[in-house]
């Protein structure tokens, strides 16, 4: 029986600030109703069933609340960040819309120089979403948001602040002295609601995140989205190791065999667990044979997906997760104080420990 996508407290704790992350197995969106009741909505993604057009649970989700949403941010363009984002902006009017850089929206130089560059953005599974903010941004200054470091935006009760990318990073794509890769330039976010930071991490890989520390502790949070599918090249231990044991939490990436996080020895779980005591997946990256499984040791998840296991009947050979795009989602819900006082999980959620 599914449950249904939906907030910790579906009834209403109008002093809690909620997060709903929503990552099947590709695709990633974060939804956060901020007090006294208006959401955010950070990343869109389209799923690939229902049509060569996919479905946008977001959408869905949205349509089925009365809360408005208040603001909408691209973290950065990549497909399973940035589909299903141009259905938003299209659809929810009056909302402000936050994108990464207008390296995207306007050609620079430096992409002018690269017409192969300018191409795959233009016709990527992308370009409709970043057609749809350029034209709203044209036509509606009112709701430009221009990420970028040090950006502070209210939202609801809430303060949200850009941590990156930095000036200087900016300039030195612009002059052409960096190359302009997503990843790099992504734009990971600091909510602050009364006591409580809640650190949104984008794709933002690990050499991105010293910066990014020299202008707030971010050591000081009650809870991390965690960059990059929690890769080994997300994690930057000096600048995110928590002062407290706060709930990290991420959705997967996993396409054509290749897959995110990665559970072995030194790689991103692990390095994370030395940390946290868990991490919160919204689904395995991965099939494992007992799907229904909630909690796993990282060892047991070695174990279960090690092909060569000859103990495990029906060890994987590797393929896709194959999880709904309802099934694939965590619920938390913060108090004022920071504390996080409620966890719910999608059907395919899952606690990793060590
Ligand atoms: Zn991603």
């Amino acid at each position: 029986m599914p449950v249904e996508v939906g907030w910790a407290h579906e009834t209403g704790h109008p002093e809690t600030l909620d997060i709903l992350l929503l990552g099947p197995g590709y695709g990633e969106s974060l939804i956060a109703r901020i007090p006294p009741g208006v959401l955010l909505v950070v990343d869109c993604f389209r799923s690939q069933e229902g049509g060569s057009k996919g479905r946008n649970v977001v959408l869905d989700f949205l349509e089925s609340r009365h809360e408005p949403l208040e603001a909408l941010v691209l973290t950065h363009p990549h497909e399973d960040h940035a589909q299903g984002l141009g259905d938003l902006v299209q659809s929810r009017t009056g909302c402000r819309v936050g994108c990464c850089e207008p390296l995207w929206i306007t050609p620079y130089q430096l992409l002018q120089k690269d017409p192969d560059l300018m191409r795959r953005l233009a016709e990527g599974a992308c370009g409709q979403s970043l057609a749809a903010i350029r034209t709203c941004w044209g036509r509606e200054p009112s709701r430009r948001w221009l990420l970028e470091a040090g950006s502070v935006r209210e939202v609801g009760e809430a303060r949200l602040t850009v941590l990156h990318p930095t000036a200087l990073k900016l300039r030195e794509v612009r002059e052409g002295a960096r190359k302009a890769r997503p990843n790099a330039l992504s734009s990971p976010i600091l909510l602050e609601w009364r006591e409580l930071r809640l650190l949104l991490g984008a794709d933002l890989a690990s050499s991105g995140w010293p910066q990014v520390h020299r202008a707030s502790d971010l050591r000081h949070h009650h809870g991390f989205k965690v960059a990059h599918h929690a890769s080994k090249n997300a994690f930057h231990l000096e600048t995110l190791r928590p002062t407290a044991r706060p709930p990290w939490f991420t959705t997967p990436w996993s396409r054509a065999g290749q897959e995110l996080p990665n559970f072995k020895d030194r790689n991103g779980v692990a390095r994370i667990l030395g940390v946290v005591d868990a991490l919160l997946l919204t689904s395995l990256p991965f099939a494992v044979p007992d799907s229904e499984k909630r909690t796993w040791g990282r060892s047991e998840l070695l174990r279960a997906t090690a092909a060569e296991d000859p103990e495990i009947p029906g060890a994987r050979v590797a393929r896709e997760a194959d999880v709904g795009p309802e099934e694939g989602w965590l619920a938390l819900a913060f108090e004022e104080s920071g504390c996080c006082s409620d966890v719910r999980f999608g059907r395919r959620a899952v606690t990793v420990r060590d």
